[in-house]
């Protein structure tokens, strides 16, 4: 057994216990959490870290196959810019692609990250998700607007979805994005994808991604017709999020990532069903120059987590980095809710809460060291960083 104390423990669940004590098996499943009255206490054995402890965050939203491409995309370019920059460079050899995904993986864990939903398109990650100590949730993604190839783009998908299930990675099939999805594809998706699963689609990222759908222009519109793709192909639904999944997708737990564009943040009472709503503000500073609408998110009551997007459009996939960059664009919004959104909404966005998320007796979250904390503003301060303790 070990026993863990710092100035501060947030178990995230319930109020953060000063100079509280984590006890937790070999393995690293929490035992028990002791309180010790407000006082340090000397016992033997107890490891005592200065700052605080937090359980180990979650990264709704990532590209581990990408992460090759980090620093080599220009930042501040708009989605399309993106976009064509990605498919340059995109394919490379695919020893280098295993190689930069292991060490993303590697040092993602010792930022303090337990748990991950990773976005695949291709089998090269599943040797790095099996060795790995964080768990993964794959989401096979689906795009494609030509209704040619659409049913061997498909079968593909559900091909790679069969190849990770046999190897026990859960996972389930994900449309990218409205603006990307033909309504041959949806078709698809609606017969075969299960409906009572989770997926996982980008939306609102950009202004280009708008006025692609309300009006059939922009530079990304301009992009994908030089590719020789139809426009015409997308259902008329896509611009309305709810109605397009309503009509083709009508899953019981949904992951909508990014969000930077929303005209207006609805209020929890007007959504009727289970949304997550992951915010993955760095890589939206770095293709778009634009944040979310963080303050609206925050009072709004939804379920937000944090994402990182991939290292191609992102310096890092530490989440602590998503909320420093939350907690020092808005002053408005507290360590404590942003802490919720980096741990435990993550975790339940991803069906990881029976094991992540929480320091909580049984769960196996792993414990994250924060030694510099800002105590005056009861926030994280521009040279925190985390320390993976177990
Ligand atoms: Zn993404």
């Amino acid at each position: 057994m070990r026993k863990f104390s710092a100035h501060r423990i947030y178990p995230v669940n319930r109020n953060p216990i000063s100079f509280g004590i984590v006890e937790t098996d070999d393995d690293g499943t929490i035992l028990n959490i002791r309180e010790t009255g407000g006082k340090p206490v000397e016992e033997a054995g107890l490891e005592f870290y200065p700052g605080i402890i937090i359980p180990g965050m979650v990264n709704a939203h990532c590209h581990l196959e990408v992460s090759h491409l980090k620093g080599l995309i220009p930042e501040h370019t708009g989605l399309s810019g993106f976009v064509s920059s990605l498919q340059k460079i995109r394919h490379i050899d695919q020893e280098k692609i295993v190689q930069a995904a292991a060490e993303a993986d590697r040092v993602m864990y010792m930022q303090g990250v337990s748990g991950v939903g990773d976005i695949s398109n291709l089998e090269l990650t599943l040797p790095v998700k099996l060795k790995s100590r964080i768990r993964y949730h794959t989401f096979i993604e689906i795009f494609g607007l030509d209704a040619v190839i659409a049913s061997a783009r498909f079968q593909n998908g559900v091909h790679l979805a069969r190849v990770f299930s046999e190897a026990g990675q859960p996972n389930s099939l994900s449309p990218h994005a409205p603006y990307s999805v033909g309504k041959a594809m949806w078709d698809l998706l609606s017969r075969e994808a299960n409906p009572s699963g989770r997926i996982s689609i980008h939306h609102d990222e950009s202004p280009e991604e708008w006025e692609l759908l309300e009006l059939g222009t922009g530079p990304l519109a301009e992009g994908f017709r030089r590719a020789g793709f139809d426009i015409g192909n997308l259902p008329s639904e896509a611009p309305d999020i709810f109605q397009l999944l309503d009509k083709y997708l009508p899953v019981d737990e949904l992951i909508l990532v990014h969000n930077t564009i929303m005209e207006k943040v609805p209020s929890a009472r007007d959504i009727k069903r289970t949304v997550y709503w992951v915010l993955c503000p760095r890589s939206n500073q770095y293709i778009e120059n634009l944040l979310p609408d963080i303050e609206a998110f925050a009072a709004s009551g939804l379920t937000v987590c944090l994402g990182t997007d991939s290292l191609a459009s992102n310096h890092s996939l530490s989440v602590l980095d998503e909320m420093k960059v939350i907690l020092q664009a808005v002053p408005g919004v507290t360590f404590e809710t942003v802490l919720r959104w980096a741990t435990l909404n993550g975790a339940c966005a991803l069906g990881m809460e029976k094991n992540l998320g929480t320091i909580e007796k049984g769960k196996l979250p792993g414990l994250v060291n924060i030694p510099v904390f800002d105590w005056l503003q009861n926030r994280l301060g521009p040279r925190s960083q985390p320390v993976r303790l177990i």
